[in-house]
């Protein structure tokens, strides 16, 4: 079975996190869309909530787990035998920062391979801090999220 992680914080879930799981979800026999909980980095929207948006966003793949992980990514990735780690791109920034974290979790798990998946370019503008941002301030977050995800 050819298993992917497609690691992320989902703070929320964008129209850009579901461009990605669908140019990839068809290349595998499953799918981990795993949200990571980071001490460093307090998110805005509570787990539960994230959760519930990335189902509802995913709903119509049927190869595709939602999870929750704490630590290295690459070490879930061996702990659920799965060598292949998505990540999206948006811009030569993402590339040179996910470039690095590429090589890095090579060294660790040299059977683990990062695919880099380029980002349609109506959604390159588009970030989950973004998204936060106009949601504090009362804007329409509606062009950004996935159909039936709403943040109130
Ligand atoms: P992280 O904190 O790991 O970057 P994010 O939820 O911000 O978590 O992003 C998860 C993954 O989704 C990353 O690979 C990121 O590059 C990708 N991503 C985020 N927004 C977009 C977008 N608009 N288009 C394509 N990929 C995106």
């Amino acid at each position: 079975m050819k298993s992917a992680v497609f690691p992320g914080s989902f703070d929320p879930v964008t129209l850009g996190h579901l461009s990605i799981v669908e140019a990839v979800a068809p290349l595998f026999d499953k799918l981990y869309v795993a949200i990571g909980v980071n001490a460093d980095k307090s998110g805005c929207f509570p787990l539960e909530k994230r959760k519930k948006w990335l189902r509802i966003a995913l709903s119509s793949f049927n190869n595709i787990e939602i999870i929750d992980y704490k630590g290295l990514t690459v070490d879930l990735c061996r702990q659920l035998e799965a060598p292949y780690l998505i990540r999206g791109l948006r811009n030569s920034i993402d590339f040179q920062y996910e470039k690095d974290m590429a090589e890095t979790n090579r060294l660790l798990w040299p059977d683990l391979q990062t695919i880099f998946v380029p980002t349609l370019p109506e959604y390159s503008c588009i970030s989950s801090s973004v998204v936060r941002d106009l949601f504090r301030h009362g804007g329409d977050c509606s062009h950004f999220l996935p159909k039936g995800v709403n943040l109130k």
